[in-house]
């Protein structure tokens, strides 16, 4: 049986973004810097994880509550092992409309085929500039540019439809705002720009380093004019546009200077399964617990029922209102972006 649940905004639950690991291959410096996330970081363990099991079970009940697109994040997906088998497992599950994966890409390459057989349609790979030297200040010393284009190429070949995303941040990858438009325009895969966040504790973050969605649209508009086109649907995060000479499109995600609380429908699930109702939170609650000690899946849908129910976060739309750094907010790399 199916219940929509709406929160105190009357905003319903519509998305569920499922972390699956805290792990890494890259230390990207807004996400994971190398000095908090060294050797001696201590990662979950893998009882600590939820199980595919329970993964699976977990997103049966966010459907039975109106839920209708799952997207698999991290940490790095792709470092968990038989990923496109829980691919299958929740593409499987009666009410799941829209599966997505986002990923680092340097092992795309290898998955990418198996992804797709296991009824994978679409992944969203990050890429912050073309330009190795850069990209390898920006990830930690970890990836290269090639590797993440070849899982590119290998997904669009396997059948898979490509979304790029790039984090934009000031003196770091500004430069970078026109290549990486003109590449993926001729590639004909989406990129969508995503304004630097205050996610988690770590990265540092200062609003003098946001590169507001105004200053990437003028960029790009100078030399490829572009004209916005509607939303596909309600609540998507990325604002759209479309190149005047050849209608292929971009998108700007602006958390920080045009924020889109308003028709936020998305559920997080983190990799030690604590259930978080906004990116920016300082508390999640404890699923795992629920689900290895009750068989009863009334029970868990009940309690997510009543925590959506109390959900009152729009962070983004209060940012000027909060102390920076004051609180403990949920990293990045537990949560998924
Ligand atoms: N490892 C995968 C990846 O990088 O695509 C999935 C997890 S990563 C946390 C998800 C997305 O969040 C990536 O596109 C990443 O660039 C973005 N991200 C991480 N930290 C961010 C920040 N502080 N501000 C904006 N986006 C961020
Ligand atoms: Fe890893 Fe993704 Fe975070 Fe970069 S953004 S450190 S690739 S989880
Ligand atoms: Fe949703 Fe929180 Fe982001 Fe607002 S700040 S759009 S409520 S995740």
């Amino acid at each position: 049986m199916k219940t929509k649940v709406l929160d105190t905004l009357e905003r319903p639950l519509r998305d569920l973004r499922i972390s699956l690991t805290d792990r890494c291959n890259f230390r990207c410096r807004y996400c994971m810097p190398e000095e908090i996330f060294g050797p001696d970081y201590s990662f979950l363990s893998a009882d600590k994880i939820l199980s595919f099991d329970e993964l699976e079970r977990l997103t049966k009940i966010f459907v039975s509550l109106g839920v209708k697109k799952v997207r698999i994040t991290g940490g790095e997906p792709l470092l968990r092992k038989d990923l496109p088998l829980l691919i299958e497992r929740i593409n499987n599950i009666e009410g799941v409309q829209d599966i997505a994966i986002t990923t680092n890409g340097s092992m795309l390459k290898t998955y990418a085929e198996a992804l797709y057989n296991a009824g994978l349609t679409r992944v969203t790979v990050s890429l912050d500039s073309l330009d190795d030297a850069r990209f390898r200040q920006l990830n930690g010393n970890r990836g290269k540019v090639k590797r993440v284009l070849d899982g590119i190429q290998a997904a669009a070949d396997a059948g898979l439809k490509v979304k790029v995303n790039m984090v934009v941040q000031k003196r770091k990858n500004e430069q970078d705002i026109l290549p990486m438009a003109k590449y993926f325009k001729e590639k004909k895969h989406i990129l969508r720009f995503i304004e630097y966040m205050d996610v988690g504790n770590s990265n540092g973050w200062k609003m003098e380093d946001v590169v507001s969605k105004k200053e990437i649209l003028d960029r790009i508009n100078a030399q490829m004019p572009l004209k916005p086109i509607d939303p596909n649907y309600t609540g998507e995060v990325a604002t759209r546009f479309q190149y005047e000479d050849d209608q292929q499109e971009i998108g700007i995600i602006s958390s920080v200077t045009d924020s889109f609380c308003a028709n936020c429908s998305r559920a997080r699930v983190s990799a030690e399964g604590k259930l978080y109702t906004c990116l920016f939170a300082t508390k999640g609650f404890d699923l795992r617990k629920l689900l290895r000690t009750s068989d009863d899946d009334q029970v868990v849908t009940q309690k997510i029922s009543d925590i959506w129910n109390h959900r009152t976060d729009r962070y983004s739309d209060e940012r000027a209102n909060h102390a920076p750094h004051k609180k403990s907010k949920v990293e990045m790399s537990h949560i998924g972006g």
